[in-house]
């Protein structure tokens, strides 16, 4: 353990398995001594999640389906009860129909979009109403971004346009809750092997062009992920709000590469 989480505690929403990358962070976190929280979406995932919680002794494992308010204001209840104050929340939450994460994004219907928006974006929003009270002496919030918000990316469709969204959105609450010590940022993540990623057409392709195409030449891991999200909610970045911070080897700043053999 590095010390720097001593002391803090916090909630992680978004855990589904150990390929998750809210579980690359909740590792890197409890590394750092944090005390985690962990909340899951349904039942179905409780018996991947509890196991999990366990190996980094946390207690507190406690169903929350951010579609619905009374589930949201249940978990702050019942997380208010069992602690005095929080510190950080992780938001790794993202979904939309994968029927729609492929062809072409103008086809996009009205109910997807909506049901897209609600739980990718809003959720962060409503999560951060009920975080806000229990943040007394301040804190930080993190949420997970794609580049498909800043530009087009195969299959990504509704989701790129849910993404810019939710970093609007991060930059509006780091102003509304800045004032209380609360910082709000998002971590742009490359892509990474996980249950959500499985629904978006030729996932395999963007990770090969992701590789081939970032400054690194390799692809992130969730364990990359943790140690950026840990300096995010750490007193290491007590002077960053509102920003997207990319974790994907650099891919976002290439414009068109070099080739690497010599004589073309
Ligand atoms: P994941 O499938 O492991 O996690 C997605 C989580 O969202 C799951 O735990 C799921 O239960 C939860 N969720 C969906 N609907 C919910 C609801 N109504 N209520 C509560 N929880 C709900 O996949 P992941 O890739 O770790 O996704 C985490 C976040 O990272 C998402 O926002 C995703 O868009 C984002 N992201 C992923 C990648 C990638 O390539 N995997 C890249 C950039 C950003």
């Amino acid at each position: 353990s590095n010390g720097l989480m001593a002391g803090k505690r916090g909630l992680i929403m978004g855990l589904a398995n150990d390929k998750s990358i809210a579980w690359g962070i909740a590792k890197a976190l409890s590394d750092a001594g944090a005390e985690l929280a962990f909340s899951y979406q349904g039942e179905a995932l409780k018996k991947r999640v509890v196991p999990l919680a366990e190996q980094l002794g946390s207690k507190i494992v406690l169903p929350c389906d951010v579609g619905d308010e009374g589930s949201i204001d249940m978990l702050f209840d019942t997380l208010g009860q069992e602690w005095d104050g929080l510190d950080f929340v992780v938001h790794a939450i993202g979904f939309s129909d994968k029927t729609e994460l492929r062809g072409r994004y103008v086809d996009t219907t009205r109910g997807n979009f909506q049901m897209t928006m609600d739980i990718s974006v809003y959720s962060f929003t409503a999560v951060m109403q009920r975080a806000e009270k229990l943040m007394q002496n301040g804190g930080s919030a993190i949420t997970l971004t794609y580049y498909g918000a800043e530009r087009i990316m195969p299959h990504y469709n509704v989701m790129g346009v849910a993404k810019a969204a939710l970093e609007a959105s991060v930059r509006y609450m780091a102003e509304d809750l800045g004032k209380d010590g609360i910082r709000v940022n998002a971590i742009s993540a490359g892509p990474i092997k996980t249950l959500a990623a499985s629904g978006i057409g030729d996932f395999r392709y963007i990770m090969k062009w992701n590789e081939y195409n970032s400054p690194l030449r390799r692809n992130v891991s969730i364990d990359d992920v943790g140690g950026s999200a840990l300096y995010l909610l750490s007193d290491l970045s007590n002077g960053v709000t509102g920003e997207t911070h990319h974790v994907d080897s650099g891919y976002h700043i290439v414009g068109m590469k070099a080739v690497d053999a010599p004589d073309i």
